[in-house]
Order: C-alpha cells, then structure tokens, then sequence
C-alpha cells in the first residue's frame, strides 16, 4: 500500500493508538478519556491552538501553513463515539467496556486525523490553515449539529470541509469519491395505532389493532413504489412492531411500529412524509382503528458533495495511492458529516477496509493497515489543496 514515507515510519505508533481507543469505547457525548487522550497528543505535537469542551465533548485544534496569505481555511472533521454493542470480535484489545463497542471504525478515523496533526504540525508544507474537528455523537447523538451550534464555521473561520469514512467491502487503502450525493437523509419515526382490545375469539366486538398495524406496513410500501419516482430512491422500513398483550387469545389495544425513512432529495422526502400521513391514518381507517405519527428528533439530511471540492479530493486520493479513485453507488446510510456541508461545500469520501464484517456488526474491526493511508490523505488534501507557491 502506496502511503507517504514518514507516515510509514510511524504506522506503528497509529495502530497502538487505535487499539488504545479501541481497547476504551465512549458513547455519543460521553468521549472524556477519548477527548483527553486526542488533546493530550495534539497539544504535544505544537498545534498552535487546542480547545476542549466544543460541544460538551469535541475536540478542536488549528494548525497554521507555512505561509497563511491564500487566507484558505479547511475543517478536518473525524468522529469519535463508539456504539452501543456488544463486541464479539475477541481480540485482544477488544472492548474493556461492557456493552460498548467501536464497531464503525470511528476509533479508526480518530486516530488517521490525529496522525495527520502530528505530520502537519512539524511540516507544515501548506499555504493556509488547517482546523482538526474531533467531533461527538455522530451515532445519533447530532454532534455535528452541536458542533455548527456552537459556532465552529465562524469561530474557526472554516471554508471547507473534508472527512473520511472507512467502508467494508472496498478494497483496503483504494478511496471512493464521488460527486454530488454519498449517503442518504435519515429520519426515525414511531406509529401507534389505537383500537379497541378485546378476546380473540370474539374479534367482532373488537377494533384489531394488529389487523390494522400490519395493513399500515404493507401500504406503506407503496409509497416507494407507487408514489416516489422510480428514478429516485428512497426507503421505508419498520424495524419494530410491539403490541400491548403478549399472549394468544388477547386482541391488542395499542400496537406500536417503529421504522426509518431513507432518501436523496428533500422533495423525495417531503413527498414521503405527506404520504405517510394519507397512508397511515387512512389505513387504520379502514379497520376502524386511529393511528398517530411521531418523527423523531435527530433525523440528518444527505452528505451531499461540492463537485469541486470532490475534485479536490480525488486529486489528494490519486496521490496517494497512484491510483484512480473507485467508482461505487450512493449509500443508504447516513452520516451527520452531511450538516457540516450544508454549511460549507466540502466533500467526504470512503476508504476502502477491505472484506471485513460490516459497519455496526459485533465482529467489525477497523483495518489497521489504512490508517497511514487515511493519514496520508488528509496531510495531503492540506498540501494540494492549499499548495505553497
Ligand atoms: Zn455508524
Ligand atoms: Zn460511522
């Protein structure tokens, strides 16, 4: 794997640090020891500015080129929450925290970031300043919304943001940079459905609420594949179904179905959601139930990429590795990268982890192998991007 000499020399100070992280996995707003390990480190290397506290527990520090006058700033945002799972890898460093796993690679980016702040704070080869964003509660917590709430664009003075996210199945160390759309918008919800619970033998004196519940979910489908265009994606699952009995003779009260809305283009998603109102209520309707949408806080919109910024970013990427980026689909995850280039253009790319088990599975784990890589690539976008004349 093609990376930058002095990154190979200290390939193996970054995997001690991501097995460090790794060993000690915080959840959304609870990164202390995280948070305290990353200053600890930046303020060693000479970064002329760390600040604690952003946004409860974020990470921000600022390392000025060589030369300042392109008057150029660029964020570098990596996240370093872990999940709420039980890992199941074994390994030796796994997880020393019960029920708390890095299981999207988040120790992964933390530590390619930190590497690139060691690099750039002694080199400093680059016209302009660099802002490192170790951000919060990207795992549903809206830490980067946190983050923009605080003032990181004004405060730091951010024209551009960049970061980076390790992706299962691509090949380790090859990078995916696309133009426009990355990942989709994603927004929770919950559907209780009210009836009138009753014996299951007599179901005629009583309003079925699992009848009603399970209608809903079938028509809901069709919002996808009768309303939506077809040349536009967008996803509706229900992910849990619950009912208030749970035995086999009782017809439920109450029957609550949880799900997720997935899609590209806020007028996909306006469409969805009215919908998903005519659907819902109508349905339950229909079977003489009453059912109640509630959206839940936190939804995030697409990580949509500035076409020159991916620019930008596919040049730093061919450099590194000597080869053309990958060419893959949008995703159906989300990301809350996507507030910070609602704010300012950027671009976000994926780094290829290789065949490992997927984001959020128990037996995931960050290759070890890219994270000079993934360094390289920031150090890189810095001098390219921001080139001293
Ligand atoms: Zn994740
Ligand atoms: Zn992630």
């Amino acid at each position: 794997m093609p990376v930058q000499n002095r990154f190979a020399e200290f390939a193996d100070e970054l995997t001690e640090w991501r097995r460090d992280i790794h060993r000690h996995p915080e959840i959304r707003f609870e990164e202390n020891r995280t948070a305290a390990f990353v200053a600890e480190r930046l303020q060693a290397f000479g970064c002329d500015e760390v600040v604690t506290g952003f946004a409860k527990t974020g990470v921000v520090a600022v390392i000025k080129g060589r030369e300042t006058g392109s008057g150029r700033t660029l964020g570098f945002r990596a996240d370093m929450d872990a999940l709420p799972i039980t890992e199941a890898t074994g390994l030796d460093y796994a997880s020393e925290n019960a029920g708390k796993m890095h299981a999207c690679g988040h120790d992964g980016h933390t530590t390619m970031l930190l590497g690139a702040a060691k690099y750039l704070a002694e080199t400093r080869n680059f016209d302009g300043t660099i802002v490192l964003i170790f951000q919060p509660a990207e795992e549903g917590g809206g830490g980067a919304r946190l983050m923009l709430e605080e003032g990181l664009v004004d405060t730091f003075g951010i024209d551009e943001f960049y970061g980076m996210h390790n992706w299962p199945g691509i090949e380790a160390g090859q990078f995916a940079v696309l133009e426009g759309p990355l990942m989709s918008a994603a927004g929770g919800f919950s559907i209780t459905v009210k009836g009138k619970g009753g014996h299951g033998a007599m179901p005629h004196m009583s309003v079925d609420t699992s009848l009603a519940a399970s209608n809903i979910v079938l028509a809901l489908q069709s919002i996808v594949a009768r309303n939506v265009n077809p040349l536009r994606s967008a996803v509706i699952s229900i992910c849990g179904m619950r009912s208030d009995t749970d035995t086999y003779n009782v017809i439920p009260d109450t029957v609550e179905l949880k799900g997720t809305l997935r899609f590209f283009d806020k007028d996909v998603g306006k469409l969805m959601l009215e919908r998903m109102e005519a659907v819902v209520s109508n349905t339950a309707a229909a079977y003489g139930a009453v059912a109640t949408i509630d959206h839940l806080d936190g939804g995030v919109g697409p990580t949509v990429n500035d076409v020159q910024a991916a620019g930008h970013a596919a040049v730093a990427a061919r450099a590194v590795t000597g080869q053309e980026p990958v060419v893959i689909d949008p995703v159906m995850p989300a990301e809350d990268f996507s507030e910070m280039l609602e704010a300012k253009p950027g671009c976000y790319v994926f780094i290829g982890n290789g065949p490992s088990a997927d984001l959020h599975n128990p037996h995931y784990n960050f290759n070890d192998e890219i994270l000079p890589v993934g360094a390289s690539w920031f150090a890189t976008m810095a001098e390219t991007r921001m080139s001293l004349k």
